[in-house]
């Protein structure tokens, strides 16, 4: 019998090729009607004598890059419907989920380098399955009117392709071919255009060891030969970046391979549809500039990701650094004209093209942890993120995060959001760009939120936009919020044992948390544990240095002239005056807050254990330590837990005490750093073995370390056990935390 339904279907079916797939599907099986994007996701009017068929291939064939939700099926009257076509989008309440934008697909590269083809050699060859979605979207429902590609009029042969079914393209909002669609401009580093072949001027620029701004999916990229020493010296003076490590991008998986040990896991991921900056260990023995990777045996690596990368390795034997065109870490640039502004001093020439980047976005990094993905960067292709809610909030809830690595959050009727990596806030661009995101925010998902949600600390940029608006706020601590962005992630709605591994964060009581266990649910957090807090001599001096933190630690457990007396690196990294300074300082307490944070005993443990004194950028400590574990090294220093208090002074004297015996040998490093992380993991263990019943859940920056969370995940591995993998474990989730408990709780 002919019956008529009308399907809802909501997830992510928006840009991915969806309405091109059902209307496929339809074909098959006879079924006429239509198709329509609506602002909540993809409206199907059926009638036909197979729906059950129908339906059951929607849910079972859909395309790779979309996810479906849920599939609401309701019977209507019969109609007189002669054929299935899509339609026009229906516009009305804003609730879709915005498409993430998907590197350049197979099919297309084939096209791509095929002589014959139209789009022979074209950089901004696309279809239903790849290019950009997310960055040239102005308003949702995702079509070609509300994208910046509506400035670039379809030709016929586009068109052509645009309107049929049987096409690749069919509906591939971002169509477009040499006759009709953006085109690439060389320009010099003052602004002026330069005439000739764009991608031959940006080649000959990178073999001359000259840096180049070129545009890609989500902004721009400062790109440089990553083999050439005095390219990459003179990139990091310019952009007065010491030694954090830069990203490499190179030809093929196969190219990368030559300079780094990929596992398995990590291959899956760069060769992936998404192609994220992925850290792998880095081959000793390799022709790249020591200057990509300071001191540490890690890099980043990414391949070509848009048709105009690999028509540049077309020219290149070498591979490229590419790293965010910004400033230090400030929100990344997306127009020539701010580009040139800010950066000409740096540049020598731009790769520009005219299709406009509406949503900036940097490049997503990301690393395995024993077989695990963790996100240390929310970027491009896992941005926005987007999880269905089992119930709907009433009101909406806007989450501002917290300070560094900014992200915003958002929950409507249908779904939470986590947005990018805005950058570190407290500039005046990267708080703009904050503030810009929120509207953006607003405009797609639901007009305005009656609730925000912030960190504690009363000095974030975040928390002041919070209070300053007139609507109902609510504070949520730092670290309870890692927890929650956790339980986000997987959905938890139960008690758990949280470990909020972290640097500083604002606590309850005013003082600086970091090192924190807590039983929590998702509407309140008991403190159960938490590191001794230590002195950080001079506060935020003390972040960048170590040695300092490192010498309180000392100052605990030992007299001024034992101190003075020992054998040490933090001695030697001092002068004795400056020691007796110190002292000074730290027994008046001045300028000398107390902190609980794990971060910063890692950073401690770095100085004793002669790792490194001072630091250029946050978690260098952990990330030089790393190298150095041994996992067949299990046995932990002392600890002692009184009360709710984690003790570590016994560990302390242990570790001066071997690198005392030891000296400056890579055996005695090894040592303490297999030691230290095993100690860490013990720590966990003893709550853990307090609450057999509850599940285990792990969050914040400290868990960026490898070596340690490798070691979590392998000693939990008989617990439920969870540690988020499609988020930051940073606090690029504190908004999704700070979201989830607001969803949970009515403020
Ligand atoms: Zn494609
Ligand atoms: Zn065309
Ligand atoms: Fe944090």
């Amino acid at each position: 019998m002919i019956e008529r339904v009308l399907i809802n279907v909501r997830g992510v079916v928006q840009g991915v090729g969806f309405r091109p797939f059902v209307y496929k599907e339809a074909k098959n099986y006879g079924i006429t009607g239509y198709v329509c994007n609506t602002s909540e996701g993809v409206l199907i009017d059926a009638q036909g004598l197979l729906l059950k068929n129908f339906t059951a291939a929607l849910r079972e064939n859909f395309p790779k890059h979309a996810r479906i939700d849920s599939i609401e099926v309701v019977k209507v009257t019969k109609t007189n419907y002669i054929n299935f076509e899509i339609r026009e989008s229906i516009t009305g309440e804003i609730g879709a989920v915005i498409p993430q934008d998907s590197a350049l697909c197979s099919a297309c590269l084939d096209e791509m380098y095929d002589p014959n083809n139209r789009r022979y050699h074209y950089p901004f060859i696309n279809c239903t399955d790849c290019g950009p979605r997310y960055t040239i979207i102005q308003m949702p429902p995702y079509d070609r009117i509300r994208t910046s590609m509506k400035e670039f009029v379809m030709c016929g042969e586009c068109a052509y392709e645009y309107t049929d079914p049987t096409s690749r393209r069919y509906h591939a909002e971002p169509i477009s071919c040499p006759d009709c669609g953006p085109t690439l401009c060389f320009y010099d580093s003052q602004g002026d255009m330069v005439s000739g072949d764009p991608i031959t001027l940006a080649t000959s620029m990178l073999q001359a060891g000259r840096i180049v701004a070129i545009k890609g999916i989500g902004g721009f990229h400062l790109m440089c030969d990553a083999t050439n020493d005095t390219a990459v010296k003179e990139l990091r003076r310019k952009k007065q970046r010491k030694s954090k490590p830069l990203a490499v991008m190179f030809r093929s998986l196969e190219q990368a391979g030559e300079y780094g040990f990929i596992e398995a896991e990590e291959s899956k991921l760069i060769e992936g549809a998404y192609k994220p900056i992925v850290i792998i260990k880095a081959k000793k023995t390799t022709n790249l500039s020591s200057f990509v990777a300071p001191n540490i045996n890690r890099i980043g690596v990414f391949i070509p990701y848009t048709p105009l990368h690999h028509l540049l390795f077309d020219k290149l034997e070498f591979p490229l650094v590419a790293t965010s065109a910004n400033i230090s870490d400030e929100p990344i640039l997306t127009h020539r004209e701010t580009l040139i502004y800010h950066l000409s001093g740096i540049i020598d020439g731009v790769l520009d093209h005219n299709r406009e980047i509406i949503n900036a976005i940097d490049d997503a990094v990301v690393q395995i942890a024993d077989g695990n993905s963790v996100v240390l960067r929310m970027g491009r292709g896992y941005a926005p993120y987007s999880t269905p809610l089992s119930k709907s909030v009433k009101n909406s809830i806007l989450a501002v995060g917290g300070h560094q690595k900014s992200a915003i959050a958002i929950a409507n009727s249908r779904n939470l959001v986590l947005g990018g990596h805005i950058g570190d806030l407290g500039g005046v661009d990267a708080d703009e760009y904050f503030e810009q995101t929120i509207h953006t925010f607003q405009r797609f998902y639901k007009s305005e939120s009656k609730q925000i949600l912030h960190d504690l600390h009363p000095n974030y940029t975040s928390t002041r936009y919070a209070l300053a608006h007139d609507k109902e706020q609510c504070g949520v601590q730092h670290h309870y919020a890692h927890i929650l962005a956790c339980m986000a992630e997987y959905s938890l709605d139960e008690k758990v044992l949280g470990f909020a591994f972290d640097g500083t964060g604002y606590g309850e009581d005013g003082t600086l948390w970091g090192g924190e266990v807590m039983i929590a649910d998702n509407n309140k957090f008991e403190r159960i544990g938490f590191l001794k807090p230590f002195a950080l001599i001079g506060g935020d001096k003390a972040i960048k240095e170590p040695r300092r933190v490192a010498l309180s630690l000392l100052f605990e457990q030992y007299t001024l002239d034992e101190v003075l007396g020992l054998s040490s690196p933090v001695i030697n990294a001092f002068g004795y005056h400056e020691i007796r300074q110190m002292h000074h300082i730290w027994n008046k307490k001045i300028n000398t807050p107390y902190s609980s944070s794990m971060g910063r005993l890692f950073d401690a443990v770095s100085a004793l254990g002669g790792f490194i004194q001072t630091l250029d950028y946050d978690g260098q400590g952990g990330l030089i330590m790393e190298d150095y574990v041994d996992e067949s090294i299990i046995e932990p220093f002392e600890f002692s837990i009184y009360e709710r208090e984690i003790n570590i002074s016994s560990m302390i004297t242990q570790i001066v005490t071997l690198r005392a015996n030891i000296g400056d040998t890579k055996e005695g490093k090894v040592i303490i750093a297999s030691r230290f992380i095993a100690t860490i993991n013990a720590i966990m263990h003893h709550f853990a073995k307090m609450y057999p019943d509850l599940a285990v859940v792990v969050g914040g920056g400290v868990f960026q370390n490898r070596a340690l969370l490798g070691q979590v995940y392998r000693s939990f591995a008989t617990r439920r056990f969870y540690a988020q993998q499609r988020t930051p474990i940073n606090d690029g989730s504190i908004a999704l935390g700070q979201a989830w408990w607001g969803i949970h709780n009515t403020f």
